[in-house]
């Protein structure tokens, strides 16, 4: 449906998130279910696939198209891309393709590599975000208070290894450095489950409330927790030890593990080391006060998500629905001071921004606005750059083996 220009600023870009992170979701899809995820390796232990490219294409060219003046970052710097070679391919058995390839392939073949396919840009709105009322206090927003945070695949390593109820694509809307608004879609949600329809988006708003899951009542003579299970560390295990649990729940993606919280499956979410950027947390954290619940860091120090944050969160993730203060008091004093002076992991990550205010990421006004490119033509240019670069090795051995999911039900649902 057209955008209800009635409707909010801030509405009307949770109402887009929702629509361009379903047509993110499928483009995910459609490149497990073909079957090259293209990946290279970014840093130590961070890794990007052909889908963490094309999701993020798609979602910052429509959302940049719809909202020019909004500033939007997003995760994947594809500048390096292309001279760095193909690191492995997924370990498991693929899927293979029951139905004939539609978007992918397709749009890369018969629309010309050279433009960002057609099919990638989403123009739709969501009438069930627009038909809610926005909360009083972000009424009046303009553009220049707002940047998107886009992580356009979380949890690229469960994705590589066949975890992929792990995966979600993240758009959080900042106002003034605050998470407001949020859309947390899982593209394999109920990919096991051959009655079901795959996938499933949930959205949020600060004030006016998360829809499109259902909560449980948590146990109260228990106390689960969730933390990474490709990133974690010393510090990590000690900071969860501390609290003495009696289940840790450990899956990919800030994404996913918000989501256990909000559906009332875990007590909180403990990250005590570096390594999560601020578009893992942004929509996490809108969505997660949405409801009543609290994300900060381990220090107990709230986010921001200005236009020039850093955006690494130095100072770990910790989230909960409830008594968050009395896990802030939890964490041992030594796990505190690690984080002080620990190195963040190499090479620190900037992503990529485009400015509505015609300012660089670190607000100062660019040198040649006049010669400014579009975000489209921007990455025309990245594609032809990847036309022009000789074949990268490919096929190489993955050096994780800790796969365990049912592949073959992917085979009928992809
Ligand atoms: P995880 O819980 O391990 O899935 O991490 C949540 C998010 O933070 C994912 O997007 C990870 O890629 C990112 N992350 C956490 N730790 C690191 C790290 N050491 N290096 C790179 N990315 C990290
Ligand atoms: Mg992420
Ligand atoms: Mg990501």
């Amino acid at each position: 449906m057209a955008a209800n220009m009635s409707s909010s600023l801030v509405m009307r870009i949770v109402s887009a998130s929702v629509a361009v992170s379903n047509r993110a979701s499928q483009i995910i899809r459609d490149v497990m279910r073909k079957g090259d995820l293209g990946i290279v390796e970014k840093g130590k232990n961070d890794l990007q696939t052909e889908a963490d490219r094309s999701a993020q294409r798609c979602i910052v060219a429509s959302l940049h198209k719809q909202f020019p003046k909004v500033s939007i970052f997003g995760e994947e710097d594809e500048s390096f891309v292309f001279d760095r070679p193909r690191l492995h391919r997924p370990h498991f058995a693929l899927p293979t393709i029951s139905r004939p390839l539609s978007s992918i392939q397709n749009t890369w073949t018969q629309l010309g590599p050279e433009k960002i396919p057609a099919d990638f840009i989403e123009l739709g709105f969501s009438e069930e975000v627009l038909n809610h009322k926005c909360p009083k206090f972000l009424e009046d927003v303009k553009d220049e208070q707002i940047v998107i945070w886009v992580d356009p695949l979380d949890g690229t390593a469960e994705y590589t290894q066949g975890f992929l109820d792990h995966v979600t694509v993240l758009i959080g809307i900042a106002v003034d450095g605050h998470a407001v608004g949020g859309v947390i879609n899982q593209p394999f949600y109920n990919y096991q489950d051959k009655s079901k329809v795959m996938g499933r988006c949930i959205w949020g708003v600060c004030q006016l409330g998360a829809y499109g899951f259902t909560r449980e009542v948590l146990p109260e003579d228990k106390l689960i927790l969730t933390t990474s299970r490709s990133h974690s560390n010393r510090m990590v295990t000690e900071a969860i030890e501390a609290l003495n649990p009696t289940e840790v729940v450990r899956v990919g993606g800030a994404g996913h593990k918000v989501l256990l919280l909000i559906e009332g499956k875990v007590h909180a979410y403990i990250f005590a080391t570096k390594g999560c950027k601020k578009w893992d947390t942004c929509a996490p954290e809108a969505i997660l006060h949405a409801v009543g619940g609290t994300l900060t860091d381990m220090f107990g120090i709230t986010m921001s998500y200005g236009p020039q944050v850093k955006r690494l969160n130095a100072g770990g993730v910790l989230a909960t629905t409830s008594n968050h203060q009395y896990f802030v008091s939890k964490v041992p004093e030594h796990v505190l001071e690690n984080l002080e002076k620990s190195e963040s992991p190499e090479p620190l990550p900037d992503g990529v921004c485009l400015r509505g205010d015609n300012k660089n990421c670190l607000g100062e006004v660019r040198e040649e606005p006049e010669t400014e490119q579009q975000p489209e033509q921007q990455m025309e240019q990245q594609v032809q750059q990847q036309e022009e670069v000789p074949g990268s090795p490919k096929g190489s051995e993955s050096p994780s083996s800790d796969s365990g999911v049912a592949k073959e039900n992917l085979d009928t649902k992809l």
